[in-house]
């Protein structure tokens, strides 16, 4: 669990649809975007996959990258129910909130595969 930097308590929440960002070693992607809806979290897991294939797809075309990729799937929006203002650039990753850490290890695994790349999620 996060805690609000307004408050600095433990009352944060994920809000009930928003926009997550993926950064593979720290470095974001122009469309590497997925939206969610708390309601709709099975078009969440197929459209992140979705993306992160596009953005591994991109990355394997680069000769000399490392080889070892870490990956980061970040939001700003969660809500602080003693109703803080999050900044902006505060984003906390959505992994146990919007989707469960094997189920991202299984994508990641499965991926990797495909592209021949460590992927690993970097806890954040
Ligand atoms: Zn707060």
């Amino acid at each position: 669990m996060e805690y609000c930097p307004g408050c600095l308590s433990n009352t944060l929440r994920i809000a009930g649809s928003g926009i997550v960002q993926i950064l593979i070693n720290d470095r974001p992607k122009d469309n590497a975007r997925v939206l969610f809806n708390t309601n709709k979290m099975d078009q969440f897991a197929e459209d992140l996959e979705k993306r992160l294939d596009d953005f591994l797809k991109w990355l394997s075309e680069f000769k000399n990258l490392e080889a070892q990729k870490r990956v980061q799937v970040l939001t700003n929006d969660f809500k602080c129910s003693n109703d803080c203002r999050i900044p902006m650039n505060v984003k906390f990753s959505i992994v146990g909130v919007l989707i469960t850490k094997t189920k991202l290890d299984a994508m990641l695994g499965k991926l990797g595969l495909k592209y021949s790349m460590d992927l690993k999620i970097k806890d954040s």
